[in-house]
């Protein structure tokens, strides 16, 4: 995606001279692609602290946070509990390469968290995770073929960087270089939220799928929850056919609410044809590290028995359960209350709601994506929605993918030049935490109605 020209409000010389001296050593100055701003264009701002609702950054302005890392930091900033379990943790050693008590509290938090968790392993990414499970459940039941959806993010592993292929129910193509067609070639991609080319998959393909992998709701195309009826599509189609459902809540998983989206969502009762009333797999990351790298995968104990050292399926981790990185987990994990959920669900209802009002206002034609206190703002018409009516919700990626960006540019510009750090790219979920408390917010929905405008006025085909 190339830059969109907008004009920067405001000069960021310490972070340009920090990118500058990035670029040399780190292919595109960053190591993530979406720190670079390249949807948005500009500088991307260097953090030189963070605590509770905010960031500062190396040339000393102060954001309102709405990424919170992508997530995690659903307590806000260096919160003084989890500060106080690192310090702890780190003062008995950084890694042991042996079994440790705090790793099975985590584990067991977890566990108690989510009713149809029976069993987790501790990994250090979302990707991990992700790759694992599908390893697992390949393994579990001797068969290839996983399925996807299109615009669900699940990490960079490599049979899940795949896209579409020609046909529905055809195989899919590497999205990126470097992925072969072999690793793609048992994936199938299906647009999100559509049951019959679920059922039309399995029709064709069913004895060959090990199983389907989906984001609880969606978080990596904008917002997008499952319609109605979706995740029971897709536990029913899987127990049919003797294939297994991988619930990804790397993003969802106690964000949502205490127990994720299936916490919001599940059990999904009227029964599938074996009785589940749940996924078969989870994956976990971002909100139970903390801000630590660690995540999850997990579930049904006779599926986790086929994972190496009890069963066959192997899957390892030099940091795997690192002590440091679970007393981070379980700290922030101890400290989500439901006071802190409630608090999270406010803030964010508030500002859904004033960036909505701010762009009808100013005549931005829009969609609200939500699930729980997730959302995103879509500039989009093809929803149907006009200036004086906000359309129908965007459902699948190809909907999702007829965003305005250079008008989400300016909008974002515009923000950060009010000190509010929104998400470089229109394709992510707004994050709110805990902390962001009245001050944090009014900031925020003071700077709303001048981004409106700066949306507004930026020439576009779709208006
Ligand atoms: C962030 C994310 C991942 C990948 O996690 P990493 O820790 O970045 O590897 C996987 N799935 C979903 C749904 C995510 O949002």
């Amino acid at each position: 995606m190339s830059a969109p020209s907008v004009p920067y409000p405001f000069e960021a010389p310490a972070s340009a001279t920090l990118f500058e001296r990035a670029s040399a050593a780190l292919p595109g100055g960053v190591n993530s692609p979406v720190r670079a701003f390249r949807a948005v264009g500009g500088t991307p701002r260097f953090t030189d602290r963070a605590a509770g609702p905010y960031l500062w950054d190396v040339d000393g302005r102060r954001y309102v946070d709405l990424v919170c890392s992508w997530g995690p930091m659903i307590l806000g900033h260096a919160h003084p509990a989890v500060l106080d379990a690192v310090t702890t943790a780190a003062g008995r050693g950084f890694s042991y390469g042996t079994p440790a008590e705090g790793e099975v509290a985590l584990a067991e938090e977890l566990v108690d968290r989510v009713a149809p968790l029976e069993q987790v392993r501790l990994v250090s990414s979302g990707t991990e995770a992700t790759m694992s499970a599908v390893r697992l459940a390949r393994g579990f039941t001797g068969r290839d073929v996983v399925v996807k959806f299109a615009g669900c993010y699940h990490g960079h592993v490599d049979a899940l960087l795949a896209s579409a292929g020609s046909g529905l129910a055809t195989f899919a193509l590497p999205d990126t270089p470097g992925v072969t067609a072999a690793a793609s070639k048992d994936t199938l991609v299906l647009p999100y939220n559509d049951e019959a080319a679920l059922r039309a998959a399995f029709d064709e393909h069913g004895p060959r799928i090990a199983c389907v992998i989906t984001e609880a709701a969606a978080g990596n195309m904008g917002v997008v929850a499952p319609v109605p009826g979706f995740t029971r599509a897709l536990l029913d189609t899987t127990a049919e056919h003797g294939a297994l459902l991988i619930s990804d809540e790397v993003m969802t998983g106690f964000r949502c609410s205490s127990s994720g989206w299936f916490g919001l969502e599940g059990p999904y009762d009227g029964a599938g044809r074996d009785g589940r009333n749940a996924p078969d797999l989870f994956t976990f990351g971002k909100v139970m590290g903390g801000g630590f790298p660690v995540a999850a995968f997990g579930g049904r104990a006779d599926v986790m028995a086929s994972l190496s050292p009890l069963g066959p399926v192997y899957q390892a981790g030099t940091l795997s359960g690192n002590p440091v990185a679970s007393a981070a987990g379980l700290a922030t994990l101890q400290q989500c209350t439901p006071e802190v959920y409630a608090a999270v669900d406010a803030a964010a209802a508030t500002l859904k709601g004033a960036a909505s009002a701010a762009l009808l206002e100013a005549g931005v034609p829009h969609a609200v994506g939500s699930a729980g206190s997730m959302f995103s703002i879509f500039l989009t018409t093809a929803t149907g929605a006009t200036p004086e009516q906000v359309g129908g919700p965007v459902t699948d990626y190809a909907t999702a993918r007829t965003q305005d960006t250079a008008a989400y540019a300016a909008f974002f510009h515009e923000m950060l030049s009010r000190g509010v750090h929104l998400p470089p790219s229109t394709y992510e979920s707004w994050f709110l935490s805990a902390s962001h408390d009245d001050a944090a917010l009014d900031q925020v929905l003071e700077a709303l109605p001048h981004a409106a405008r700066a949306a507004a006025a930026v020439p576009s085909a779709t208006r």
